[in-house]
């Protein structure tokens, strides 16, 4: 035993790589069963690094600091698994020290910033809605982009004040954006799994919504299908009072969650986003998932977005098929408020309406 809940199995009898994957396969499946304590039935899930002599390291100290290593992707990727050491996760595991360590101080410091992608009306090509999107500039680093911190963010718990910076922050973008005589339909978030799962979470919206005195209708909130899936029953219970809030709900990233339909009927959402690769796909499949995802949006009554539109080929099929909203570089890229400001004053001459003077005989 290292200490607290982590132990270390020297294989020494081992050949090969596949020897061990097998060993490790044999201990999670033990492991799984589940104890009898008391009148409990209790269950544990393991996660296991495996690194290899002499390939890895050729000491005990640095062969053991690299299983512990790959242990910690074994917990990111959802625990009761494991993985091989590569000599690229140190790189990794160095970055994202280094990351957490300079997050703490972000927020002290005023590094985050909000930008806004716009959400077309694909028959009009009007803006009807914002999608917030946090960048962060770090003063040495510059700008770096969400996929790079976010993950840290949710590992190190600090997701949950940065999460709660974000909702006030958009909140009070959209009661600008209205006060200036720019209703948009709403301002989406992206909520973290972490965040979802609090039980404070609910009040946290609910405390936004209260201190920027916005119209619950008017903020959307983006939760992955993953997410919503990981534990549907539990989600359904969320989303409700989330519902009961009066905000919108939307399920991001759609297509990509293994979602159960039954679920999925349930849930009390408004919005399904289809996710950007099978929008990116359209060309290959014949947007064979895109126009499927949109007759079930119809059926079920959901509104419908599809993400990460490119190219005009890819915005003529969503308008044929009546796809009735869209986002994406096409339109613009998420751009700071002010910009966005800008392309809300713009009108008829903003590039988006240019675009559709363009293309307006294809709908
Ligand atoms: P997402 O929610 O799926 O956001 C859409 C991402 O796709 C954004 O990347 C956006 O810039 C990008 N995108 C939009 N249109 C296009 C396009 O036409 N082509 C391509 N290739 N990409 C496009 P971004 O801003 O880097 O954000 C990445 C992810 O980080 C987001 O994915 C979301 O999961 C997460 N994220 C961003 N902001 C927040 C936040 O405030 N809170 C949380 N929890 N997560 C956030
Ligand atoms: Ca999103
Ligand atoms: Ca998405």
């Amino acid at each position: 035993r290292l200490g607290g809940d982590e132990f270390v199995v020297l294989l020494s009898e081992n050949q090969s790589a596949e020897d061990a994957a097998h060993t490790a396969e044999k201990i999670l499946s033990v492991l799984a069963a589940p104890h009898s304590i008391g009148q409990q039935q209790l269950h544990i899930t393991s996660s296991i690094g495996i690194s290899t002599y002499p390939n890895d390291a050729t000491d005990a100290e640095s062969l053991i600091k690299n299983a512990d290593t790959a242990m910690y992707l074994a917990k990111e990727e959802g625990r009761n698994n494991y993985q091989f050491f590569h000599h690229e996760m140190n790189i990794h595991a160095v970055e994202r020290q280094l990351i957490e360590a300079h997050l703490r101080t972000a927020m002290e410091n005023s590094e985050f910033i909000l930008h806004y992608q716009p959400k077309v009306d694909l028959q009009s090509g009007r803006i009807t809605s914002a999608e917030a999107l946090i960048r962060w500039q770090h003063p040495a680093w510059g700008m770096i982009m969400p996929t790079r911190f976010i993950p840290v963010a949710e590992a190190c718990g600090l997701i949950v004040p940065l999460g709660r910076w974000v909702l006030l922050q958009a909140c009070a973008q959209a009661k600008r954006w209205e006060n200036c005589g720019y209703a948009l339909d709403s301002v989406a978030v992206n909520v973290s799994a972490l965040e979802f799962r609090r039980k404070d979470f609910v009040d946290s919206v609910e405390s936004a919504l209260r201190v920027t005195n916005l119209n619950p209708q008017n903020l959307q909130l983006e939760i992955t299908e993953s997410v919503l899936m990981r534990d549907a029953q539990a989600s359904a219970t969320i989303l409700q009072q989330l519902k009961t809030l009066g905000v919108q709900l939307a399920v991001d990233d759609f297509g990509t969650g293994y979602s159960s339909l039954s679920y999925l009927s349930q849930f009390p959402i408004d919005v399904l986003k289809i996710d950007r690769s099978f929008v990116q796909d359209i060309h290959n499949s014949n947007g064979i998932i895109v126009s499927a995802v949109i007759a079930m949006s119809n059926s079920l009554k959901l509104q419908v977005i599809a993400e990460g539109i490119e190219e005009t080929v890819q915005l003529e099929f969503l308008r044929a098929h009546h796809c009735s909203e869209g986002q994406g570089f096409l339109f613009s890229q998420p751009v700071s408020a002010q910009n966005f400001t800008n392309l809300l004053r713009s009108g008829i001459s903003s590039p988006i309406n240019t675009l559709y003077q363009a293309t307006g005989s294809l709908g």
